[in-house]
């Protein structure tokens, strides 16, 4: 049986590890701490959280709390540790960092089946491999992903607009149209009075921003403006750039309204809509504050909110199977950050899945596609299959898995019915395909 090669010791590296050794398989690990740190990790620990202790909620009613139920599950070690180091933090999952990353690192590194290589790797390696070089990834692998992909399907930037779900948005005030009724209608438009444009200007221009770290220096912002900044730059700015009316006459009044912010349909099912040109860097309290005074945002549900940060992420949908398959290489899986899933439980969670699929390579098995139903498969589904050019990162959330049949009109019942309906198509999931290929630990 071949040994299989994980490239980092991060959220994503660790689970793969864990799942790959646990059905019997050799692994070698190459992190390049602390030899060579990034920016953000400050030890050499595994599955380290370079930012907030919080995992995020827990309850079923929530696709965090949901894919943490699928983890614990499929036996994540990630999950294991966070349990038995949790702080209080109310309805989320919070760990004393430090404790939690000690037991990852000693859980994984105690199996006398798992190699750890402190060195950095600067190309992609020959046989079975796990890439999980995170958001982070050091340059020279990073031009050695290149190298094998096309050089533009490889971003380190990430500049985001939030994304909405569709159920949340009031339908009453938008209207469905395109510019000048250019092709099909596919914007949904948000029409401002000159009142209403004011009242967001001044509460835009005055929000908080998030704060910058050192390594993601302003200059990268230039070909991708804030929406903030355009603000800053005068009142009218905005009103020639996202915000321009011309061509979207409201057809309830037959006039172009002062200004219209458009949303533009995000995922192939029409769940999801981001905010045309809203890349931003605000606080995400602010974003739900000020962006809920756009008329027909008031109550809306944000699945993801804006971000501008250093992000290496691929162009999944062009590149990947849903399986962490490699399209030109089948012995070639990527996970975590860099596969365009979006946070730490995200990130581990996609581990797990190439992990698994890693090792049944290993082990002469076909690699396997997660059930649609579960937040897992439904994220491995989302990077692959939505549209490449407008592709960003995407954190876990309800509008990525496909609805149930009946209609159910409370959200937090909504979200259990679909948790729960999750977690018995991964239970079956397990018994008939996962676990018969799992050793006893
Ligand atoms: P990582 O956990 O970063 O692991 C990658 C590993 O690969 C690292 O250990 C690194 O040392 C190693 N490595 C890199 N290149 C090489 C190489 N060439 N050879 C060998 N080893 C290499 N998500 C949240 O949910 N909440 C947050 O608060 C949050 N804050 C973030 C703050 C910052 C500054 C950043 C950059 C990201 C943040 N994220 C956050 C996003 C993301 O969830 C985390 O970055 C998460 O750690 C990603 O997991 P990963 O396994 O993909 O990468």
């Amino acid at each position: 049986i071949p040994t299989v090669n994980v490239i980092g010791a991060g959220l994503a590296g660790s689970e793969a590890a864990w799942q790959i050794a646990n059905m019997g398989v050799n692994v070698r690990i190459y992190e390049m701490r602390p030899t060579k740190m990034t920016p953000a990790h400050h030890t050499e620990k595994f599955a380290e959280l370079v930012c907030t202790n919080s995992l995020r909620a827990n309850q079923l009613s929530n696709a965090a709390g949901l894919l943490k139920a699928e983890m614990r599950q499929l036996d994540s070690v990630v999950m294991t540790a966070a349990e038995n180091h949790a702080v209080p933090a109310g309805g989320a999952l919070a760990v004393d960092r430090d404790t939690f990353s000690q037991e990852i690192t000693d859980k994984i590194t105690s199996l006398p089946n798992v190699e750890v290589i402190n060195q950095e790797i600067t190309t992609l390696p020959e046989g079975i491999t796990v890439v999980a070089t995170g958001p982070l990834t050091a340059a020279s692998l990073a031009k050695s992903i290149q190298a094998f992909n096309d050089e533009d399907d490889l971003h380190f930037f990430d500049a985001a607009a939030p994304i909405l779900t569709k159920d949340s948005i009031d339908l009453d005030k938008v209207y469905l149209k395109s510019r000048y009724d250019r092709g099909e209608a596919a914007y949904l438009n948000c029409p401002m009075t000159e009142e209403e444009f004011d009242r967001f200007y001044d509460a835009l221009i005055h929000a908080e921003m998030a704060e910058a770290h050192d390594f993601e220096n302003s200059e990268v912002f230039e070909g991708c403006m804030p929406i903030e900044v355009m603000a800053q730059r005068g009142r009218q700015t905005m009103l020639f750039g996202p915000l321009k009316p011309v061509g979207l006459e409201d057809p309830k009044t037959g006039r172009q309204p002062f200004a219209v912010v458009q949303l533009r349909q995000d995922d192939a099912s029409g769940e999801l809509f981001n905010i045309v040109g809203f890349q931003t860097h605000l606080k995400w309290g602010e974003q739900k504050r000020v962006f809920s005074l756009i008329p027909g945002l008031e109550n809306v549900e944000f699945v993801r909110y804006g971000v501008m940060h250093r992000n290496t992420f691929m162009k999944s949908p062009k590149l990947l199977q849903p399986t962490y398959q490699t399209q030109q290489r089948d012995d070639l899986f990527f996970a975590g950050q860099m596969t365009g899933v979006e946070g730490y439980i995200e990130s581990a969670a996609s581990g797990i899945v190439a992990g698994t699929n890693a090792a049944r390579l290993a082990l002469g098995l076909d690699p396997v596609v997660f059930p649609k139903h579960t937040m897992v498969g439904a994220m491995a589904h989302y990077i692959t299959h939505t549209n490449a050019n407008n592709f960003q990162p995407m954190n876990a959330n309800f509008g990525i898995v496909p609805k149930l049949k009946q209609r159910i009109r409370d959200k937090r019942e909504r979200n259990t019915a679909l948790s729960e309906r999750a977690l018995a198509e991964l239970a079956d999931f397990k018994a008939e395909t996962l676990t018969l290929t799992k050793v006893d630990q």
